[in-house]
């Protein structure tokens, strides 16, 4: 049995079979997967928080996409979003749309301004996939409630108040 499961372990087709059913096991089984996680935890602590870590940082868009789907709809937003349609969308968003920032999912949610942060286009319209834009957390606390063109229309008037400053 051993040297079968083993071969198995080398093919990574049937390695991915074995990972995916296993998932499957445990999402569907939500209190062994706690008592196993426990189990782990309690038996090297730190192995298993660098071991979250590590997988954290590899996974940071699922991290951040589910993180964020999960908050905005204990917040009352409806959103009709998957968390695979949002990774997919945060794997291609690599700049914030407004200010060209670099976006790093692995910073969290809102925690600096590289963090990503969700925005509706359209405040006025529900949370789907084409009202939905990934922009800084900077640029979204400064858009606010305003629609895309509102934010535009509201740089443009303090541009021409202010004109250009030389970045020092
Ligand atoms: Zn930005």
């Amino acid at each position: 049995m051993r040297l079968y499961q083993r071969k198995r372990r080398k093919d990574p087709e049937k390695r991915k079979e074995d990972s995916d059913r296993m998932r499957e096991i445990r999402r569907a089984n939500p209190e062994m997967t706690k008592a196993i996680n426990k189990k782990c935890y309690d038996k090297d602590p730190e192995k298993k928080k660098a071991r979250s870590k590590k997988w954290r940082a590899i996974n940071s868009q699922r991290c951040w996409a589910s993180h964020t789907i999960s908050s905005h709809k204990r917040k009352g937003y409806a959103v009709i979003i998957t968390i695979d349609e949002l990774i997919k969308k945060a794997k291609e968003i690599k700049t914030c749309l407004y200010c060209g920032r670099l976006i790093d999912y692995t910073s969290g949610n809102g925690l600096n301004k590289n963090s990503p942060s969700l925005d509706r286009i359209n405040n006025g319209k529900i949370m789907e996939m084409n009202n939905i834009q990934i922009i800084c957390h900077h640029c979204n606390a400064s858009k606010s409630s305003r629609t895309h063109d509102e934010f535009v229309q509201y740089c443009t008037k303090i541009y021409k108040q202010f004109g250009e400053i030389n970045e020092g």
